[in-house]
C-alpha cells in the first residue's frame, strides 16, 4: 500500500503529537472504486476532543499575538508544501473519495490557492479611526481573531473544504480543531502533517477523526470554541445552529443546494453544453453546487437534450486513478439508492429516461450518467438534492416562468444561466435568490470571490475578502481625555 509520500496518517494530531483514540478504537477506510482497505483511523470521542480544544486554547495565547509576518510566512510555506506534494495528495484524494485524478489535482491546487489568498488578504484586514463627535476623543475600530475555531468538513471535497476554513482561521490568528468526514479522513489528516512539517507551533492545528456526534457534541458544548465553521448537509447544519445557542458561538454554514441551470433560446448551445457537463457531472454530481434542475426554453429544448444525451453517453467511467477516466464511483450504496429512487419516482410520474438510468455494468457504486426529460415540480429532485449523475430537464416558455421555478426551493446556493442578452443577465442577477450565480459559466468557484448560500443553504462566506471576516471580531475602542 502506498503511503503517498509519507502523508497518509493513521493517527490524530493533538497538541503536536500523533495519537490514537483513548480506547484504541479504529475505523476502517476503503477505496470506493476498488474496495481496497486504505487503512484505519482513530475512533475518537469527547475526551480527545476536549484535550484538542484545550491545546488549541493554550496555543491561542501566543499565536493570536504573533507577528503577522510569522503567520503569513508559514502560510506561504504551507502553500508551497501542498504544491510540492500535489501528486501524492491528489492520488490520496482519489483513493479515498473516488473523483478522477484530474479533478483531484485541481482540488489540491485550489486548496493551495486558498492558503495563499488568505496569507495575502490578512495584510489588508484594516481597521478604522472614525471621526469622533468631540475633540477630546479618538474612536478606533479594530479587528481581532475570534478565538478557537472548530471546522467540520464533508467527504466530497476533503481537501479544499478544509483549506478555506484553515486558511482564514490561521491567517487571522485563530487556532483550530478540525474534524474531517469519516469516509475521507486522509486528505484532512495530511493537512496536519504538512502544517507540522512547515513549522506551525504545536496546538495551532489539531485534527480528530471518529464519532461525529461525540466530537461534534464536545465542540458545540465547549465555551472555549468561539466559532464553528461547517460544510455538510442542511439537516446537520440546522442541528449545529441549534446547539450553538447555549454558548452563543459564531457559526458559518455551507449547506445543501438545489441548483437550477437555465438555458434560454438565445444561448450559445456549445457553451451551454460545456457548462452543463461540468455543472452536472463534476465529482459525479456530488457537489453542493452541482445542477439539480435543468430548465430549458422550448425553442432550444430538443437540440439541448440531444446534445446533453450525446455528451453524457461519451463520459468515460472507471476508477478515477486510471488515465482518461471522467466519472468515478459514487461515495457509497446509499448514494446509489438515492439516485435510483429519484429515477423511479420521476418515471412513475411520467418522465422519460433518454439516457442511462441504471447501475453501471462495472458494478460497485458506479452509476450510468442519466438524462431525464419531462421533469415536473412534483418529482423528488424538484425539492431534494440529487448528489449524483442524474440530469433532470424541465421545459419552460417564458423568462418569468423560469425564474419563478428556479426560486421555488428552500435552498439558495448556486444557479446557472446561459443567455446572450445582457439585459436578461442583469435581471437574473437581481431576481435569482442565490448566493452564487454563473451566467454563461458552469464553474465559478475561485478564491477571489465569496462562496456561500442564501436561504437554507447557509450563512457566511468562504473565499474573497468576506471569507476572512467570519474569523475576526470587531472591537470599538474610545480613547477619551485627549485634550
Ligand atoms: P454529508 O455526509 O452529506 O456531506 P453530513 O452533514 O452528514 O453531510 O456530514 C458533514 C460532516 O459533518 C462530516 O464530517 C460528518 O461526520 C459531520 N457530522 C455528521 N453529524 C454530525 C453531528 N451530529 N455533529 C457534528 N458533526 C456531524
Amino acid at each position: 500500500m502506498s503511503d503517498f509520500n509519507g502523508l497518509l496518517k493513521q493517527s490524530n494530531l493533538i497538541d503536536g503529537k500523533w495519537i490514537g483514540a483513548d480506547g484504541g478504537g479504529e475505523i476502517k477506510v476503503t477505496n470506493p472504486a476498488s474496495h481496497d482497505t486504505l487503512g484505519h483511523i482513530p475512533n475518537c470521542g469527547a475526551a480527545e476532543t476536549d484535550r484538542a480544544i484545550a491545546a488549541a486554547a493554550r496555543a491561542f495565547d501566543d499565536w493570536s499575538r504573533s507577528d503577522l509576518s510569522q503567520r503569513t510566512g508559514l502560510l506561504h510555506k504551507l502553500h508551497d508544501a501542498l504544491m510540492d506534494n500535489q501528486e501524492p495528495l491528489a492520488q490520496m484524494l482519489t483513493a479515498e473519495q473516488g473523483k478522477p485524478l484530474a479533478e483531484a489535482r485541481g482540488e489540491i491546487a485550489i486548496s493551495a490557492a486558498y492558503i495563499k489568498w488568505f496569507a495575502e488578504e490578512i495584510r489588508r484586514a484594516k481597521g478604522e479611526i472614525v471621526p469622533a463627535p468631540s475633540a477630546d476623543r479618538k474612536l478606533l475600530v479594530t479587528h481581532h481573531p475570534v478565538g478557537v475555531v472548530a471546522a467540520i468538513t464533508p467527504w466530497n471535497f476533503p481537501s479544499s473544504m478544509l483549506a478555506r476554513k484553515l486558511g482564514p482561521a490561521l491567517a487571522a490568528g485563530c487556532t483550530l480543531v478540525a474534524k474531517p468526514a469519516t469516509a475521507t479522513p486522509y486528505s484532512g489528516l495530511a493537512w496536519g502533517a504538512l502544517c507540522q512539517d512547515v513549522g506551525f507551533p504545536d496546538g495551532v492545528v489539531n485534527i480528530l477523526t471518529g464519532s461525529a456526534r461525540a466530537i461534534g457534541g464536545a465542540i458545540m458544548d465547549s465555551p472555549t470554541v468561539r466559532k464553528v465553521t461547517f460544510t455538510g448537509s442542511t439537516e446537520i447544519g440546522k442541528e449545529l445552529i441549534r446547539q450553538s445557542a447555549d454558548t452563543v458561538k459564531k457559526v458559518s454554514m455551507e449547506l445543501g443546494g438545489n441548483a437550477p441551470f437555465l438555458v434560454f433560446d438565445d444561448a450559445d448551445i456549445d457553451e451551454a453544453i460545456k457548462g452543463a457537463m461540468v455543472a452536472k457531472y463534476r465529482n459525479m454530481g456530488q457537489t453542493c453546487v452541482c445542477t439539480n434542475r435543468f430548465y430549458v426554453q422550448a425553442g432550444i429544448h430538443d437540440a439541448f437534450v440531444e446534445r446533453l444525451k450525446e455528451a453524457s453517453e461519451a463520459l468515460v467511467i472507471g476508477n478515477g486513478a486510471e488515465a482518461g477516466v471522467e466519472q468515478g464511483p459514487l461515495i457509497d450504496t446509499g448514494a446509489v439508492e438515492k439516485v435510483e429512487s429519484m429515477i423511479d419516482d420521476a418515471r412513475s410520474k411520467g418522465a422519460k429516461v433518454v439516457s442511462g438510468g441504471r447501475r453501471h455494468a462495472k458494478g460497485g457504486t458506479f452509476f450510468e450518467p442519466t438524462v431525464i426529460t419531462g421533469a415536473t415540480s412534483e418529482m423528488t429532485f424538484a425539492t431534494d438534492e440529487i448528489f449524483g449523475p442524474l440530469a433532470a430537464v424541465f421545459k419552460f416558455d417564458t423568462e418569468d416562468e423560469a425564474i419563478n421555478a428556479a426560486n421555488a426551493t428552500d435552498f439558495g446556493l448556486a444557479a446557472y444561466a446561459y443567455t446572450r442578452d445582457l439585459g436578461r443577465a442583469f435581471r437574473l442577477n437581481e431576481r435569482l435568490e442565490y448566493g452564487l450565480i454563473g451566467i454563461n459559466s458552469g464553474l465559478i468557484t475561485t478564491v477571489e470571490a465569496p462562496f456561500g448560500g442564501l436561504k437554507e443553504s447557509g450563512m457566511g462566506k468562504e473565499g474573497g475578502s468576506q471569507g476572512l471576516e467570519d474569523y475576526l471580531s470587531t472591537k470599538y475602542t474610545c480613547i477619551a481625555g485627549l485634550t
